[in-house]
């Protein structure tokens, strides 16, 4: 099925969290979302930060602090609440940005890239388990990822996934997922050095497919490897040209369902590998 074939649509009421609802009704229509910094951003707030040892850090606290936030905000799924709880995002970003871990920002992790803000990766991660399969088996079933980056989103989806196949472009972040996630309790994830672009076919189909970053639209190749009740989340560019917008695709028997949500700015879909 084209692109162009498939129907298009606003988030059924019943999908849309409250947080966006929240949002568009107090203030108008929100901010993009900017689960990637510019990373000239992110060096000026790391300057101004105390270089943290870890020593006087109460993680544990913070971490609860930023998930009561989460749920505040309007992220009512349990799974992935437990999951914020449970994969501890300081081990994933430079010791020195450790007192910014669990503010609801995006921090770099190198090579122009970054971790992505936690309210947005909760968001998405929400979104995925209201897609029919999730909602049947109360988990994500065999997950897709692409960009890995540091591999804190994996993490997190491989608490409540059957399994976990990240996929990330550039060799460097790669290699330094997997020594992360390597530190992390035994988990789900075979991580992959590739162009994400294309999927991953030998493992398909796909109950979920997230991707951490946007291009012009969703490649055709995540669509033929969505299993039949499977649920996709990816940015896109808006339908207006002027930006991005997360967008939300089913697959059933008939074909595919397309909702687009609210607006985001991600880093770009890249082809190739470096
Ligand atoms: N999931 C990460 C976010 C990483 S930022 C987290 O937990 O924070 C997005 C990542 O997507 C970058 O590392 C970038 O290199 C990667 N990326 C961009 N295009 C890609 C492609 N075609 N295939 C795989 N990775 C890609």
């Amino acid at each position: 099925m084209t692109a162009d074939s498939r129907p298009k649509g606003r988030f059924p009421a019943a999908l849309k969290p409250v947080a966006v609802a929240r949002a568009t009704a107090a203030k108008g229509p929100p901010e993009p979302l900017r689960p990637q910094r510019l990373l000239a951003e992110a060096a000026r707030d790391a300057r101004r930060l105390t270089p943290a040892s870890g020593l006087g850090l109460d993680t544990p606290a913070m971490q609860r602090r930023m998930v009561e936030r989460l749920r505040q905000d309007g992220v009512h799924c349990e799974p992935v609440l437990q999951a914020m709880l449970a994969v501890q995002r300081h081990h994933f970003v430079d010791s020195a940005l450790a007192a910014q871990a669990y503010e609801d920002t995006s921090l770099p992790i190198g090579l122009g890239q970054t971790i992505s803000k936690p309210s947005v990766v909760a968001r998405m991660m929400e979104w995925l388990f209201l897609g029919p399969n999730a909602r049947r088996h109360g988990h994500l079933g065999k997950v897709l990822e692409i960009g890995t980056g540091c591999g804190y989103q994996a993490a997190l989806l491989a608490q409540v996934a059957r399994q976990v196949i990240s996929i990330e472009r550039l060799q460097p972040l790669h290699e330094l997922a997997r020594r992360q996630l390597a530190r992390q309790p035994a988990m789900h994830i075979q991580l992959l050095y590739g162009d994400g672009m294309l999927g991953h076919p030998p493992r398909a189909p796909y109950d979920s497919i997230v991707s951490a970053a946007g291009g012009d639209d969703v490649p055709s190749a995540w669509l033929a490897q969505l299993a039949v009740g499977g649920r996709l989340v990816a940015p896109a560019r808006s339908p207006d040209g002027r930006g991005q917008v997360l967008v939300v695709i089913d697959r059933t028997e008939q074909g595919f369902h397309r909702a687009v949500g609210e607006m985001v700015q991600f880093v770009p879909l890249k082809s190739g590998v470096c």
